[in-house]
């Protein structure tokens, strides 16, 4: 039995977003739980399909002794305020102090993390864990699929284990894995060697999907190279790891990467190369069809006239999941003009609005505008007679393979209907990826029966809704999550990386 601190603090940041994680916005819950500190934690995250859950089980099962520091997780924006970062670094560091010593730490991080004043919020937080901990002992952390993984990072870790699922339906897995990795570490006291790689072109999330081609086929290398599928034994591979990385991240070592521990070196070194050329080969694959609003509301409205289950328009650069704003009305315009009759958009963050039809309650009509809240593109709100559908409290549990388990407190929630288009809008409070069926029958809505779906999501919603979609068209509407990197002004991106696959190399 050892002693493992564990802890985490989890943040992706999209710099380019308009909205700064505060420390607010890490104290409370959303669909996540608020921050937790000591003996609140192991309760407070049992059951939610999230890293730290699935490696405090894993690490008491084994027999260990957890000893929690504290954990949180803001929803995706831009940069962890200064005041935030230090505010929980500092407590994580005083409870590693106080309560060690420790014969092992593990950290729930994602990976893609830039504060205010640190372009790599995960590599300065573990540099500050080794401070006090010492090298000798094992660091473990697991990571986002959307990792931007760093040379500090891989120094700084023992080893490090990222979800292979996009959507991630593996997060509690994962930090189980994570566990499990360092229970044979604390035993068999052999040294890794790491082997560590870096891309030079960046990947647009929506073409980051496991579910098609070509991360599919990648993944499912890496699961055969770690198993040592075709040979006798795995040479000593412990573990692989592939982040395709996060785009939107104005920090030097933005995209994809990868690492490999293993026992021997050359091995090791083998296997990463073999993953690498097998993504490298793959380059001109990470790429789809785009439809701008009008055209995806014209081919939405013409395929719903036989399909028989919803055409879902996955309104991608708006995902809140990215540091989207989730309240851009592009989408929500097109659909309106269309008169897409009995379409239905979701989650539109709007408190305001959503405020006002709790209000003035069922059967009430609003004459005010819907969604542009933040503004974000100089928008402005979508003006017409909305009357109120459905009211919810927005405390409800998830039940989707991504959201399973997590209990939402989001806020005053709404169904509204234009009543002229016949166009619905979910309202929420809080900003909150539309990746779960439960969001919209929280207010009325049966998923299945809708003919025409806009999610703002990029990938997520593919978990819960790509099983009961007729097709997915993929829809470029106004959002803080840009889908071409191309478009975005980078400042700090590291030199002769590709903005996208294939794509003008950054000077
Ligand atoms: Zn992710």
């Amino acid at each position: 039995m050892a002693r493992i601190a564990v802890g985490g603090f989890q943040h992706e940041t999209n710099t380019f977003s308009p909205q700064l994680a505060t420390w607010e916005e890490f104290e409370r819950a959303d669909a996540w739980p608020p921050f937790l500190r000591g003996a609140a934690m192991v309760p407070g995250v049992e059951g939610f399909n999230i890293p730290i859950a699935g490696a405090i089980k894993t690490l008491m099962a084994l027999g260990h002794e957890v000893v929690p520091l504290c954990w949180c997780a803001a929803p995706p924006s831009s940069y962890v305020t200064r005041d935030a970062y230090e505010k929980v670094a500092g407590w994580m560091i005083e409870d590693l102090r106080a309560l060690g010593p420790f014969d092992a730490v593990y950290l729930d991080l994602h990976g893609a993390m830039v504060a205010e004043h640190h372009q790599d919020g995960e590599g300065e937080l573990m540099r500050r864990v080794r401070a006090v901990v010492g090298d000798a002992i094992p660091l473990v952390a697991s990571l986002d699929y959307h990792t931007n993984m760093t040379p500090e990072m891989v120094h700084h870790a023992t080893a490090m284990i990222g979800y292979r699922t996009y959507p991630h339906v593996d997060m509690a897995d994962t930090g189980s894995r994570a566990a499990e990795l360092l229970d044979r570490l604390l035993k068999d006291k052999r040294p890794l060697h790491k082997a560590y790689r870096q891309f030079d072109f960046l990947i647009p999330l929506v073409w980051q999907c496991t579910l098609q081609e070509p991360a599919r086929s990648i993944f499912a290398l890496l699961d055969d190279i770690e198993r040592g599928a075709g040979g006798a034994h795995n040479q000593g591979i412990v573990s692989l790891t592939h982040t395709p990385g996060f785009p939107p991240a104005d920090i030097a070592q933005c995209g994809p990467a990868l690492v490999v521990y293993g026992h021997d070196k050359a091995a090791t070194e083998a296997a990463a190369d073999r993953l690498a050329d097998a993504v490298r080969s793959r380059e001109a694959a990470f790429a789809g069809r785009l439809y701008t609003p009008d055209e995806a509301a014209v081919e939405a409205i013409r395929l719903a006239r036989t399909a028989s289950r919803p055409i879902v328009l996955a309104d991608v650069q708006d995902n809140p999941g990215a540091g989207g704003t989730s309240d851009t009305v592009g989408l929500l315009r097109a659909l309106v003009a269309h008169r897409a009759q009995g379409a239905v958009i979701g989650m539109m963050v709007d408190p305001a609005a959503a405020q006002a039809a709790a209000e003035a309650g069922e059967g009430a009509v609003l004459r005010r505008g819907i969604g542009a809240a933040v503004g974000y593109a100089g928008e402005t709100p979508v003006e017409a007679r909305w009357r109120v559908v459905k009211v919810g409290s927005g405390v409800f549990t998830g039940t989707g393979p991504f959201y399973g388990g997590a209990r939402f407190q989001i806020g005053p929630m709404a169904l509204v209907t234009d009543e002229d288009s016949g166009v619905s809008v979910v309202l929420a409070s809080k900003r909150i990826q539309a990746a779960d069926q439960e969001m919209f029958r929280h207010v009325g809505v049966e998923p299945g029966r809708t003919p025409i779906l806009g999610l703002k999501s990029t990938v997520h919603f593919r978990a819960d809704f790509q099983p009961i979609a007729e097709t997915i068209l993929v829809v470029q509407s106004p959002g803080a999550h840009v889908t071409d990197p191309v478009e975005l002004p980078y400042a700090h991106l590291r030199q002769g990386i590709r903005l996208r696959p294939l794509g003008p190399v950054r000077a």
